[in-house]
Protein backbone atom coordinates (compact mmCIF):
# COMPACT_ATOMS: atom_id res chain seq x y z
CA UNK A 1 0.00 0.00 0.00
CA UNK A 2 1.09 3.35 -0.93
CA UNK A 3 0.29 6.28 0.56
CA UNK A 4 0.18 9.86 -0.70
CA UNK A 5 -1.30 12.95 1.01
CA UNK A 6 -3.41 14.54 -1.50
CA UNK A 7 -4.37 17.96 0.17
CA UNK A 8 -3.26 19.76 3.01
CA UNK A 9 -4.96 22.39 5.16
CA UNK A 10 -3.10 24.59 7.81
CA UNK A 11 -5.42 24.99 10.90
CA UNK A 12 -4.77 28.03 13.38
CA UNK A 13 -2.94 26.07 16.12
CA UNK A 14 -2.59 22.31 15.26
CA UNK A 15 -0.76 20.51 13.10
CA UNK A 16 -2.36 20.78 8.97
CA UNK A 17 -5.03 18.77 8.02
CA UNK A 18 -4.51 16.28 5.36
CA UNK A 19 -6.64 14.17 2.84
CA UNK A 20 -5.01 10.56 2.50
CA UNK A 21 -4.71 8.31 -1.26
CA UNK A 22 -4.07 4.67 0.14
CA UNK A 23 -3.03 3.27 -3.18
CA UNK A 24 -3.01 -0.57 -3.74
CA UNK A 25 -0.81 -0.42 -7.41
CA UNK A 26 -1.58 -3.25 -10.08
CA UNK A 27 1.19 -5.49 -10.54
CA UNK A 28 0.14 -5.69 -14.24
CA UNK A 29 2.31 -3.47 -16.39
CA UNK A 30 -1.03 -1.82 -17.39
CA UNK A 31 -4.06 -1.91 -14.70
CA UNK A 32 -7.07 -3.92 -15.99
CA UNK A 33 -9.04 -0.87 -14.45
CA UNK A 34 -8.51 1.41 -11.13
CA UNK A 35 -11.51 1.58 -8.69
CA UNK A 36 -11.84 4.18 -5.69
CA UNK A 37 -13.49 4.05 -2.82
CA UNK A 38 -14.18 7.35 -1.11
CA UNK A 39 -15.38 8.12 2.20
CA UNK A 40 -16.44 10.72 5.15
CA UNK A 41 -17.84 13.36 2.62
CA UNK A 42 -19.92 14.39 5.40
CA UNK A 43 -18.40 13.97 9.06
CA UNK A 44 -21.04 12.42 10.48
CA UNK A 45 -21.49 9.20 8.00
CA UNK A 46 -19.53 6.67 9.45
CA UNK A 47 -20.58 3.58 7.88
CA UNK A 48 -17.82 4.13 5.02
CA UNK A 49 -14.69 4.53 7.21
CA UNK A 50 -15.56 1.18 8.53
CA UNK A 51 -16.20 -0.26 5.55
CA UNK A 52 -12.59 1.15 3.85
CA UNK A 53 -10.61 -0.25 6.83
CA UNK A 54 -12.02 -3.66 6.41
CA UNK A 55 -11.41 -3.77 2.62
CA UNK A 56 -7.73 -1.96 3.35
CA UNK A 57 -7.58 -4.92 5.80
CA UNK A 58 -8.04 -7.70 2.80
CA UNK A 59 -6.10 -5.95 0.31
CA UNK A 60 -3.14 -5.47 2.27
CA UNK A 61 -3.55 -9.34 3.16
CA UNK A 62 -3.44 -9.64 -0.15
CA UNK A 63 -0.45 -7.83 -0.91
CA UNK A 64 1.38 -9.81 1.45
CA UNK A 65 0.09 -13.39 0.52
CA UNK A 66 -1.02 -13.25 -3.19
CA UNK A 67 0.39 -10.05 -4.82
CA UNK A 68 -0.53 -11.38 -8.81
CA UNK A 69 -4.00 -11.57 -7.93
CA UNK A 70 -4.08 -7.34 -7.91
CA UNK A 71 -4.63 -6.98 -11.76
CA UNK A 72 -5.95 -3.18 -11.69
CA UNK A 73 -5.35 -0.63 -9.10
CA UNK A 74 -7.31 0.10 -5.95
CA UNK A 75 -7.50 3.82 -4.83
CA UNK A 76 -8.76 4.17 -0.94
CA UNK A 77 -9.84 7.74 0.11
CA UNK A 78 -11.01 6.60 3.87
CA UNK A 79 -11.85 9.98 5.70
CA UNK A 80 -11.76 12.78 2.60
CA UNK A 81 -13.23 15.51 5.04
CA UNK A 82 -11.03 15.41 7.81
CA UNK A 83 -12.00 18.18 9.88
CA UNK A 84 -15.86 17.21 9.85
CA UNK A 85 -15.24 14.10 10.66
CA UNK A 86 -13.37 14.89 13.88
CA UNK A 87 -16.37 16.40 15.29
CA UNK A 88 -18.61 14.14 13.72
CA UNK A 89 -20.24 16.78 12.24
CA UNK A 90 -21.95 16.53 8.47
CA UNK A 91 -20.89 20.06 8.07
CA UNK A 92 -17.46 21.25 7.39
CA UNK A 93 -17.24 23.21 10.97
CA UNK A 94 -15.80 26.48 10.98
CA UNK A 95 -17.43 27.61 7.71
CA UNK A 96 -20.88 25.47 8.07
CA UNK A 97 -20.68 24.57 4.53
CA UNK A 98 -21.89 20.86 2.78
CA UNK A 99 -18.51 20.16 0.97
CA UNK A 100 -20.79 17.57 -1.09
CA UNK A 101 -22.35 21.14 -2.38
CA UNK A 102 -19.19 22.48 -3.88
CA UNK A 103 -17.62 19.79 -6.50
CA UNK A 104 -18.66 21.32 -10.48
CA UNK A 105 -18.42 24.87 -11.54
CA UNK A 106 -17.93 26.66 -8.44
CA UNK A 107 -17.08 30.96 -8.86
CA UNK A 108 -16.89 31.30 -4.54
CA UNK A 109 -13.37 30.85 -3.98
CA UNK A 110 -13.15 29.29 -0.32
CA UNK A 111 -11.17 26.74 1.09
CA UNK A 112 -14.02 24.27 1.09
CA UNK A 113 -14.20 24.95 -2.75
CA UNK A 114 -10.24 24.21 -3.24
CA UNK A 115 -10.59 21.22 -1.29
CA UNK A 116 -13.13 20.17 -3.41
CA UNK A 117 -11.39 20.72 -6.80
CA UNK A 118 -8.26 19.13 -5.20
CA UNK A 119 -10.31 16.10 -4.20
CA UNK A 120 -12.01 15.99 -7.52
CA UNK A 121 -8.82 16.01 -9.56
CA UNK A 122 -7.00 13.61 -7.57
CA UNK A 123 -9.85 10.94 -7.86
CA UNK A 124 -10.97 11.66 -11.73
CA UNK A 125 -7.46 11.48 -12.92
CA UNK A 126 -6.72 7.87 -10.66
CA UNK A 127 -10.38 6.70 -11.55
CA UNK A 128 -11.90 4.38 -13.90
CA UNK A 129 -14.97 3.19 -11.62
CA UNK A 130 -15.52 5.04 -8.30
CA UNK A 131 -18.18 4.16 -5.31
CA UNK A 132 -18.48 7.04 -2.66
CA UNK A 133 -20.15 6.11 0.37
CA UNK A 134 -22.51 7.95 2.33
CA UNK A 135 -25.17 6.96 5.45
CA UNK A 136 -28.76 8.66 6.45
CA UNK A 137 -28.87 11.35 8.29
CA UNK A 138 -30.07 10.84 12.33
CA UNK A 139 -33.61 10.92 11.30
CA UNK A 140 -33.73 7.34 8.62
CA UNK A 141 -32.66 4.36 8.85
CA UNK A 142 -31.77 3.22 4.82
CA UNK A 143 -31.60 -0.23 3.55
CA UNK A 144 -27.92 -0.16 1.79
CA UNK A 145 -28.85 0.78 -1.47
CA UNK A 146 -27.32 2.85 -5.12
CA UNK A 147 -29.09 5.88 -5.73
CA UNK A 148 -28.71 6.48 -9.49
CA UNK A 149 -29.64 9.70 -11.43
CA UNK A 150 -31.78 8.52 -14.56
CA UNK A 151 -28.78 10.10 -16.43
CA UNK A 152 -26.33 7.90 -15.82
CA UNK A 153 -28.73 4.75 -15.38
CA UNK A 154 -27.70 2.58 -18.22
CA UNK A 155 -23.73 2.85 -17.37
CA UNK A 156 -24.13 2.63 -13.23
CA UNK A 157 -26.95 -0.29 -13.56
CA UNK A 158 -24.45 -3.18 -14.05
CA UNK A 159 -21.91 -2.01 -11.79
CA UNK A 160 -24.49 -1.62 -8.90
CA UNK A 161 -25.50 -4.84 -9.45
CA UNK A 162 -22.58 -6.06 -8.53
CA UNK A 163 -22.37 -4.62 -4.77
CA UNK A 164 -24.69 -6.71 -3.03
CA UNK A 165 -27.31 -3.84 -2.00
CA UNK A 166 -30.48 -4.46 -1.31
CA UNK A 167 -32.25 -1.55 -3.59
CA UNK A 168 -30.88 0.62 -6.62
CA UNK A 169 -33.02 3.67 -6.68
CA UNK A 170 -33.34 5.26 -9.63
CA UNK A 171 -34.57 8.98 -9.32
CA UNK A 172 -34.84 11.58 -11.41
CA UNK A 173 -31.93 14.40 -12.17
CA UNK A 174 -32.11 17.96 -9.81
CA UNK A 175 -30.60 20.60 -9.75
CA UNK A 176 -28.93 19.62 -6.18
CA UNK A 177 -27.43 17.24 -7.90
CA UNK A 178 -25.15 19.27 -9.44
CA UNK A 179 -22.67 20.29 -7.04
CA UNK A 180 -22.33 16.64 -5.73
CA UNK A 181 -18.84 14.48 -6.30
CA UNK A 182 -20.73 11.43 -7.69
CA UNK A 183 -22.61 13.96 -10.54
CA UNK A 184 -19.71 15.70 -11.27
CA UNK A 185 -17.66 12.55 -11.83
CA UNK A 186 -20.45 10.51 -13.73
CA UNK A 187 -20.40 13.84 -16.10
CA UNK A 188 -16.82 14.18 -16.60
CA UNK A 189 -17.56 10.01 -17.60
CA UNK A 190 -15.69 8.45 -14.62
CA UNK A 191 -19.03 6.11 -13.27
CA UNK A 192 -19.25 6.99 -9.71
CA UNK A 193 -22.10 4.74 -7.80
CA UNK A 194 -23.28 6.64 -4.47
CA UNK A 195 -24.12 3.88 -2.37
CA UNK A 196 -26.20 4.92 1.00
CA UNK A 197 -26.79 2.69 3.86
CA UNK A 198 -27.29 2.73 7.46
CA UNK A 199 -28.15 5.68 9.68
CA UNK A 200 -25.23 8.79 10.20
CA UNK A 201 -23.59 8.55 13.46
CA UNK A 202 -23.79 4.43 13.69
CA UNK A 203 -22.00 1.78 12.37
CA UNK A 204 -24.04 -1.55 11.18
CA UNK A 205 -21.71 -4.57 11.24
CA UNK A 206 -24.08 -6.36 9.47
CA UNK A 207 -24.81 -4.05 6.64
CA UNK A 208 -21.16 -3.12 6.38
CA UNK A 209 -20.37 -6.89 5.92
CA UNK A 210 -22.70 -7.08 2.90
CA UNK A 211 -21.34 -3.69 1.08
CA UNK A 212 -17.41 -5.59 2.03
CA UNK A 213 -18.58 -8.12 0.00
CA UNK A 214 -20.74 -6.45 -2.72
CA UNK A 215 -17.29 -4.30 -3.58
CA UNK A 216 -15.00 -7.11 -3.40
CA UNK A 217 -16.96 -8.47 -5.76
CA UNK A 218 -17.53 -5.47 -7.92
CA UNK A 219 -13.39 -5.43 -7.92
CA UNK A 220 -13.14 -9.16 -9.10
CA UNK A 221 -15.92 -8.65 -11.30
CA UNK A 222 -14.23 -5.72 -12.93
CA UNK A 223 -10.99 -7.78 -13.22
CA UNK A 224 -9.58 -5.90 -10.80
CA UNK A 225 -9.12 -8.80 -8.44
CA UNK A 226 -8.09 -11.39 -9.83
CA UNK A 227 -9.18 -14.17 -7.29
CA UNK A 228 -11.07 -17.23 -6.73
CA UNK A 229 -11.83 -17.85 -3.27
CA UNK A 230 -13.82 -17.05 -1.31
CA UNK A 231 -17.01 -17.83 -3.57
CA UNK A 232 -19.23 -14.87 -3.15
CA UNK A 233 -23.31 -15.03 -3.44
CA UNK A 234 -24.63 -11.98 -4.52
CA UNK A 235 -28.45 -11.53 -4.24
CA UNK A 236 -29.13 -9.11 -7.54
CA UNK A 237 -30.50 -5.71 -6.48
CA UNK A 238 -34.04 -4.58 -6.78
CA UNK A 239 -34.32 -2.38 -9.41
CA UNK A 240 -36.80 0.72 -8.66
CA UNK A 241 -37.62 3.86 -10.88
CA UNK A 242 -38.73 6.62 -9.27
CA UNK A 243 -42.31 6.36 -9.75
CA UNK A 244 -42.05 2.69 -7.77
CA UNK A 245 -41.65 4.73 -4.25
CA UNK A 246 -44.03 5.40 -1.98
CA UNK A 247 -42.91 7.88 0.46
CA UNK A 248 -45.07 8.23 3.57
CA UNK A 249 -45.41 11.16 6.05
CA UNK A 250 -46.72 12.68 9.09
CA UNK A 251 -49.68 14.01 8.97
CA UNK A 252 -49.28 15.36 12.96
CA UNK A 253 -46.69 16.34 15.22
CA UNK A 254 -45.49 13.80 17.84
CA UNK A 255 -43.79 10.61 18.52
CA UNK A 256 -43.19 8.14 15.79
CA UNK A 257 -43.47 4.19 17.78
CA UNK A 258 -42.33 1.80 14.88
CA UNK A 259 -43.92 -1.44 14.69
CA UNK A 260 -42.69 -2.21 11.41
CA UNK A 261 -38.74 -3.86 10.45
CA UNK A 262 -36.49 -1.81 8.04
CA UNK A 263 -36.52 -4.72 4.96
CA UNK A 264 -39.52 -5.95 6.03
CA UNK A 265 -41.79 -7.27 2.79
CA UNK A 266 -45.05 -5.12 3.30
CA UNK A 267 -48.79 -6.28 2.09
CA UNK A 268 -50.60 -3.18 1.73
CA UNK A 269 -52.74 -2.53 5.17
CA UNK A 270 -49.60 -4.11 7.07
CA UNK A 271 -48.97 -1.44 10.20
CA UNK A 272 -45.89 0.52 10.23
CA UNK A 273 -46.25 2.23 13.67
CA UNK A 274 -48.03 5.03 15.83
CA UNK A 275 -47.46 8.86 15.89
CA UNK A 276 -48.77 9.36 19.20
CA UNK A 277 -49.27 12.65 21.75
CA UNK A 278 -46.74 11.76 24.82
CA UNK A 279 -48.62 14.60 26.62
CA UNK A 280 -51.74 13.95 26.18
CA UNK A 281 -51.81 10.03 26.18
CA UNK A 282 -53.31 9.79 22.98
CA UNK A 283 -52.91 7.83 19.90
CA UNK A 284 -52.77 10.84 16.38
CA UNK A 285 -51.97 8.78 13.86
CA UNK A 286 -52.08 4.87 13.60
CA UNK A 287 -49.66 4.74 10.03
CA UNK A 288 -50.33 1.86 7.78
CA UNK A 289 -48.97 0.74 4.83
CA UNK A 290 -50.58 2.13 1.77
CA UNK A 291 -49.07 -0.76 -0.51
CA UNK A 292 -47.46 -3.62 -0.99
CA UNK A 293 -43.32 -3.55 -1.15
CA UNK A 294 -40.65 -3.45 0.54
CA UNK A 295 -39.90 -1.28 3.45
CA UNK A 296 -36.55 0.42 2.53
CA UNK A 297 -36.51 3.71 4.43
CA UNK A 298 -38.09 4.06 8.16
CA UNK A 299 -37.98 6.90 10.82
CA UNK A 300 -35.43 6.19 13.77
CA UNK A 301 -35.73 9.58 14.88
CA UNK A 302 -38.94 9.44 17.16
CA UNK A 303 -39.79 13.31 17.03
CA UNK A 304 -41.84 14.07 14.34
CA UNK A 305 -43.34 17.46 13.29
CA UNK A 306 -46.26 17.72 10.54
CA UNK A 307 -45.06 16.89 7.47
CA UNK A 308 -41.84 14.65 8.18
CA UNK A 309 -40.89 11.25 6.38
CA UNK A 310 -41.72 8.25 8.28
CA UNK A 311 -41.15 5.30 5.51
CA UNK A 312 -40.04 4.49 2.04
CA UNK A 313 -41.66 1.68 0.11
CA UNK A 314 -40.26 -0.02 -2.81
CA UNK A 315 -44.10 -0.40 -4.62
CA UNK A 316 -45.20 -3.46 -7.08
CA UNK A 317 -47.36 -1.05 -8.70
CA UNK A 318 -46.30 2.73 -9.32
CA UNK A 319 -47.20 4.75 -6.61
ZN1 LIG B 1 -23.54 11.87 2.85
Amino acid sequence: MQSQCIFSIQTPVGPPVEIIRHTFPSQSAKPIKRVSLVAGLHGDELEGLYICHRLMQALKKLEDKNPSALKGEVNIYPAVNPQALETGTRLWPFFSVDINRTFGENNTPSLTADTAKALFGDIKSHSDLVVDFHASNLQLMELPQIRIIQNFEKTLVPFAQLCNVDLIWVHPHAEIFESTLGYNLNQARVPTLVIETGICLRIHQNYCDQIVLGILNLLRRTGTLDLKEPSIEVTPARLVQPEYVAMIQANHAGLFIQQAEIGQALNQGDKIGDLIDPVEGQVLEEIFSPCSGLLFTLREYPLTGKGAPLARIATEEPA
